[in-house]
């Protein structure tokens, strides 16, 4: 299948009063057409920083390489590249952070994008808002188009983000953590909406959450990153049967179940390092029950240890203790 987005080796650091901050460090990612990729791992990991280098919308300095759709998106001036945002290329957020601007209307704000990118006039454009708010399952369409954001809840202001996402039909849309600041109810329809728009307008999705039960849901493939480096990758089913980073099972254990909702949550203890923070070894050592000796001093490379499955733990390697048979979650 045809790669829409290839990203190697990408590197983002950012220039801080306390140094260079390297928030991206070496990361590959590929999204097939069609295909939905998610990012997963706990704030601070790289995955917001990732997606937005890859929309070249990050202040800091990034590096590697980028292709969207066959193009060489690091080579495309501003110009250029605002042509894709938006158009080819979309994005949601999750609210309130880009909420949509109260002084227009909904119908200006889905609109902007079509007749931008489709050169569509206003009447044009208008029908296109009615149309692509259907489309997202909100009612009244051709009352809401005329409405104020104010007017609609939390969760209704999210399909119409995904309204104005989609509004140009886009080949990739990028999604970070857009059902976060909604209630359970809500984001069961939203991502069912996604699932929807997928399967029936054929676009490639990277998703980017810190929720391995959305990830069940909607993704193909996981890339799980730690510490601005992709720790482990597969499809999502070898990924939630057979998981083989210490990290990956940690957070697969920290993730709540019917039964466990209730219960207080298994966490992984400690917390992501800061980004600027010396590495010496892998950086998940001070925090992972199996680390080595080595572990604290040499980093381990990501290795493939199955079929399209990689990982970077040193516990694959016959220095380990372990060559990903047995498993270590008891
Ligand atoms: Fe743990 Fe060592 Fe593997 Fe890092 S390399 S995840 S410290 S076992
Ligand atoms: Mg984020």
């Amino acid at each position: 299948e045809r790669s829409i987005l290839e990203i190697k080796g990408l590197k983002t650091v950012f220039y801080t009063d306390d140094g260079v901050v390297t928030a991206v460090d070496g990361v590959d990612i590929k999204v097939r057409a069609g295909e939905t990729v998610g990012i997963v791992g706990e704030s601070g990991s790289g995955k917001s920083v990732t997606s937005l280098s890859a929309m070249r919308l990050t202040p800091g300095k990034v590096e590697g390489a980028i292709h969207f759709n066959g193009q060489d998106i690091m080579r495309l001036s501003e110009e250029e590249m605002r042509e894709i945002r938006g158009n080819e290329m979309a994005m949601i957020f999750q609210e309130p952070m880009t909420s949509l601007n109260p002084v227009f209307t909904i119908g200006d704000q889905i609109g902007e994008a079509v007749r931008i990118h489709l050169k569509y006039d206003k009447g044009k454009a208008r029908e296109r808002s009615i149309e692509m708010l259907r489309l997202v399952g909100i009612p009244r369409a051709e009352q809401i188009v005329d409405e104020y954001p104010h007017r609609l809840s939390g969760g209704m202001r999210q399909r119409v983000m995904i309204a104005m996402a989609m509004a140009c039909n886009p080949k990739l849309l990028i999604a970070d953590e857009p059902t976060t600041a909604l209630d359970v109810t809500i984001q069961a329809q939203i991502l069912d909406l996604m699932r929807e728009l997928k399967t029936t307008k054929g676009t490639a999705i990277l998703f980017i959450t810190h929720d391995l039960g959305v990830v069940a849901e909607m993704c193909d493939r996981v890339v799980v990153m730690y510490n601005g480096k992709v720790v482990e990758e597969s499809d999502v089913v070898t990924l939630f049967t057979n998981p083989q980073h210490p990290y990956t099972r940690g957070l697969m254990k920290s993730m709540p179940t019917l039964e466990s909702a209730e219960k207080r949550l298994y966490s992984i203890k400690g917390s992501v390092p800061s980004p600027g923070a010396p590495q010496i070894g892998c950086s998940f050592a001070p925090r992972c029950e199996y680390a080595m000796d080595i572990c604290k001093i040499e980093p381990p490379r990501l290795e493939e240890i199955g079929a399209d499955h990689v990982s970077r733990c040193w516990l694959h390697s016959s220095e380990g203790r372990w060559n990903g048979h047995e498993s270590a979650v008891n």
